[in-house]
C-alpha cells in the first residue's frame, strides 16, 4: 500500500472516517501506519509508543489487512482481544469494503472440553460441591448442546471465577488429545483449525509464547505460516515471558490431577486400594508443604523456606513418582488413566528441575496463599530466548503500547526484549495536554515512608475532590495504603460531601467500573489493576490521584534476584531497572486521565521524591506535556473553570 493510499484510507473523508463515527485522522496514526506498512512489507522489527489517543489499532490494522499477509496480533488481555475481533476489525473489513478472513483464537481454559464435561457428571466429590456446583453443572450441560464455539464467555448465568469452569474446561496436561472420545467435535482444536484457516488471527500473550515454545502439543502451527507477528499492550511481554519460560508446580494442579485419577480409575473399573493409596499420598504431601508454608508471606525466597517445607516436596516427588509409574503403564488400556500417569511424570520433572536448579538457572521461590502454593523457578532475564525465536522465524516483529519509552528511550524494552536493533518510533498522543491538563504536586507532604503520609496525600486531595465534585480515581501502590486511604477518606468527609466512595474490593473489578460510570460522581479508591486497561471518558474522571511514585516491592524475591544479577555485572539495578519500571507504570496510572480530546482534568502525584531525588526528573520528562503546578488554589480554580454547573457545591 502506497503512502497516499494510506493518507486517504485514514483520512477526514476516507472510507474509516465514513464507517466510524467517532473518527477523526490523525497525524500520529497515520504516521505510525506508514511505519507498520513498511515493516510488514520488509519484514521488519519495530517497535512503537503510540500516546493516548493515537489510535493504534487502525494503525496496524488496516496495513496488516491491506498487506495481503498473514498476521498474528497477540494482546496482553482478553478485553483487548474481544475489543478487537469484535469492534474495531469489523469496523476495518467495512471500510475497505471486503470481508476478510478472521479468527479470535483463545487459551484453553476458555473452551468448554466435551471429555471433561462427561467426566464431570460422574465425579466422586461433586454431591461434596453442594447444590450450587450442580446448578452449575447443569447449566454447563444445557448450554453444551447448542454452542457452536464452545466459548464459555457465552454462558453468562455461569460466571467466570466459577469452581465449574476447571473441572468442565482442558488444561494442555489433562487434555488427551487424539485419544480422545471427543476428539472430533472438540472445540479447542476446531478453534485453532479456524485459526490456521485465517488471514489475520487475534490471540493473546500467552498462546503466543506456548506457539513460540511449541510447548502446546498440535500446536505451533501458526507461527510457521505468519508473514508478521503484531504484540499490542507490548509493555505486557516480557514479565509474560519470564513467567511462561519459568517453571511452576502448583498444588492447585497437583489437587486437579488427584481428582482426575479418581474419577479416571472410577471409570475405568481400576480403583484399588493400591492406586486410592497413591493419590491419598500425593494430596497428604501437598498439603504437607502448604501447612509448611503457612504464614510465611507471599512471595517467600528459597533460602527462607523451613526445612519442613523442603522436605514435603521431596515427599511430594516421591509420590508423583509411585504415581508416574503405576498409572502411566503402557498396558493399561485406559487412555483417561495413562494421561493422568503422563501428567503426573511431567509434573514430577518440573518438580525436580526446581528442587535441583543451580542459582544460574534462575530464581527459586515459593508463591503461597491461604490456601494454594507454587514452587516457582523464575529466569532472570528473557532476552536470549526471545532473541533466538526472533531470529528463527523470518517474518516481521512489531511491539506496540501506549507505555514503552522511559523520557525518549527504548533501551529499558528492547533490552528485555531481545529487539535491540528494532527501530523504535515514538508517536505523541495528540491530545492538548496544555489545554486539558494540570498536573499537581502538594507541597509540604512527608517522605513516603514515613507514618502518617497517606493521611497527609488524603488531606491535601480532599479540596481537589470536592472541588471536582467527586469524580475521582486514587490510585494505590500497595493494598495497605489502599486501606489506609479508604480509611481516612472516610473519616475525613463531611455531610456536605456527597460524592459516593467506590472501594477495590467491595464489589468485582467490573462491577466497580460501571457503577463509577453510571454515577457520574464518584471517587473509586483502588490499587494494581485498576492503573491501567481503564477507559473512562467525559467528566466522569475528572482528577486522579496517585499516593507513591509505583515502585515493586523491595522485598520481592524476583526482584531481589534481578537487581543482584545486574549488580554482578557491573550495572546499576535501581537505576537501570526498578526506575524504568516504575516509570512506565506511572505513565499507565496517569495515561486514566485524557481518554478524548473533550476531556480535561488534573493528575495530583503526591509524592515528594519528584522533586527531591535525581531520578525523579526522568519520571516527569517521561509524562505527557501537563503545565505542573505546585499551587493547590491553581488546581482547584482549573477544575471549577471545567466543570462549571456540573461541580456540586460542596464544602470546598
Ligand atoms: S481433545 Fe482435549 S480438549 Fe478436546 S475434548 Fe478431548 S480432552 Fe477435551
Amino acid at each position: 500500500m502506497s503512502a497516499a493510499g494510506l493518507s486517504h484510507l485514514l483520512g477526514a473523508s476516507g472510507p474509516l472516517a465514513e464507517a466510524v463515527e467517532s473518527f477523526r485522522p490523525r497525524a500520529g496514526q497515520l504516521a505510525m501506519a506508514r511505519a507498520v506498512a513498511e515493516a510488514l512489507e520488509l519484514r521488519g522489527r519495530l517497535v512503537v509508543e503510540a500516546g493516548t489517543g493515537t489510535g493504534k489499532t487502525f494503525a496496524y490494522l488496516l496495513p496488516a489487512l491491506l498487506s495481503g499477509r498473514r498476521v498474528i496480533v497477540s494482546t496482553g488481555t482478553r478485553t483487548l482481544q474481544d475489543q478487537l475481533y469484535h469492534r474495531d476489525l469489523p469496523a476495518v473489513g467495512r471500510a475497505l469494503g471486503r470481508p476478510v478472513r478472521v479468527a479470535l483464537l483463545k487459551g484453553r481454559a476458555n473452551y468448554l472440553c466435551r471429555h471433561r464435561l462427561a467426566l464431570a457428571r460422574g465425579a466422586p466429590e461433586l454431591p461434596a460441591l453442594g447444590r450450587a456446583a450442580r446448578l452449575a453443572l447443569a447449566r454447563v450441560e444445557a448450554w453444551s448442546r447448542t454452542t457452536t464455539a464452545g466459548d464459555v464467555g457465552e454462558l453468562e448465568s455461569v460466571p467466570d471465577g466459577d469452581p465449574i469452569w476447571p473441572q468442565v474446561t482442558s488444561t494442555r496436561e489433562n487434555c488427551l488429545g487424539q485419544d480422545c472420545p471427543e476428539f472430533r467435535g472438540c472445540h479447542v482444536v476446531e478453534a485453532r483449525r479456524a485459526a490456521q484457516a485465517a488471514d489475520l488471527v487475534i490471540v493473546n500473550h500467552h498462546l503466543l509464547l506456548a506457539d513460540l515454545a511449541l510447548r502446546e502439543e498440535g500446536f505451533g502451527e501458526l507461527l510457521p505460516g505468519a508473514d508478521a507477528v503484531i504484540l499490542d499492550e507490548a509493555h505486557q511481554f516480557p514479565d509474560t515471558a519470564a513467567q511462561f519460560f519459568g517453571t511452576r508446580l502448583g498444588s492447585r494442579g497437583l489437587a486437579s490431577l488427584a481428582r482426575d485419577a479418581l474419577v479416571e480409575l472410577t471409570r475405568a473399573g481400576l480403583l484399588d486400594a493400591g492406586s486410592r493409596r497413591l493419590v491419598e499420598a500425593l494430596e497428604a504431601a501437598s498439603a504437607a508443604v502448604q501447612r509448611a508454608l503457612a504464614g510465611l508471606g507471599e512471595r517467600v525466597d528459597w533460602g527462607a523456606l523451613p526445612d519442613a517445607a523442603l522436605e514435603g516436596a521431596q515427599e511430594l516427588e516421591r509420590a508423583l513418582a509411585a504415581m508416574a509409574e503405576h498409572l502411566g503403564a503402557p498396558a493399561l488400556e485406559a487412555p483417561g488413566v495413562r494421561q493422568c500417569g503422563r501428567r503426573a511424570l511431567e509434573a514430577g520433572t518440573r518438580l525436580t528441575a526446581i528442587l535441583a536448579a543451580e542459582a544460574a538457572d534462575g530464581l527459586r521461590w515459593a508463591d503461597v496463599g491461604p490456601r494454594a502454593f507454587s514452587l516457582e523457578l523464575t529466569p532472570f532475564e528473557v532476552a536470549a530466548r526471545l532473541r533466538g525465536h526472533f531470529d528463527a522465524r523470518p517474518c516481521a516483529w512489531i511491539c506496540t503500547s501506549a507505555t514503552l519509552a522511559v523520557d525518549d528511550d527504548f533501551d529499558h524494552f528492547t533490552r528485555r526484549m531481545g529487539l535491540e536493533t528494532a527501530r523504535c518510533l515514538r508517536v505523541p498522543s495528540p491530545f492538548d495536554f496544555e489545554q486539558q491538563a494540570r498536573l499537581y504536586l502538594p507541597q509540604g507532604l512527608p517522605q513516603p515512608a514515613a507514618p502518617g503520609y497517606t493521611a497527609a496525600l488524603i488531606e491535601a486531595a480532599l479540596p481537589l475532590l470536592r472541588a471536582a465534585g467527586g469524580r475521582a480515581f486514587l490510585l494505590f501502590t500497595s493494598h495497605r495504603a489502599l486501606a489506609e486511604g479508604t480509611r481516612c477518606l472516610r473519616a475525613a468527609l463531611a455531610a456536605a460531601d456527597r460524592f459516593p466512595l467506590l472501594v477495590q474490593g467491595e464489589a468485582p473489578r467490573d462491577a466497580l467500573l460501571r457503577r463509577f460510570r453510571e454515577l457520574g460522581n464518584a471517587v473509586l479508591l483502588g490499587t494494581g489493576s485498576f492503573w491501567e486497561g481503564v477507559d473512562v471518558r467525559g467528566p466522569a474522571l475528572s482528577l486522579v490521584v496517585i499516593d507513591k511514585l509505583p515502585f515493586a516491592s523491595p522485598d520481592d524475591p524476583v526482584l531481589k534476584a534481578r537487581l543482584a544479577g545486574l549488580e554482578r555485572e557491573g550495572r546499576n539495578g535501581f537505576l537501570e531497572y526498578q526506575v524504568p519500571q516504575a516509570v512506565l507504570a506511572l505513565k499507565q496510572g496517569v495515561g486514566r486521565l485524557i481518554r478524548d480530546p473533550n476531556d480535561f482534568g488534573v493528575v495530583m502525584l503526591g509524592d515528594p521524591r519528584l522533586r527531591s531525588r535525581g531520578y525523579g526528573r526522568t519520571f516527569l520528562a517521561s509524562l505527557p506535556p501537563m503545565p505542573v503546578t505546585t499551587d493547590a488554589g491553581e488546581a482547584i480554580a482549573f477544575l471549577r473553570r471545567h466543570l462549571g454547573a456540573l461541580a456540586p457545591t460542596g464544602t470546598p
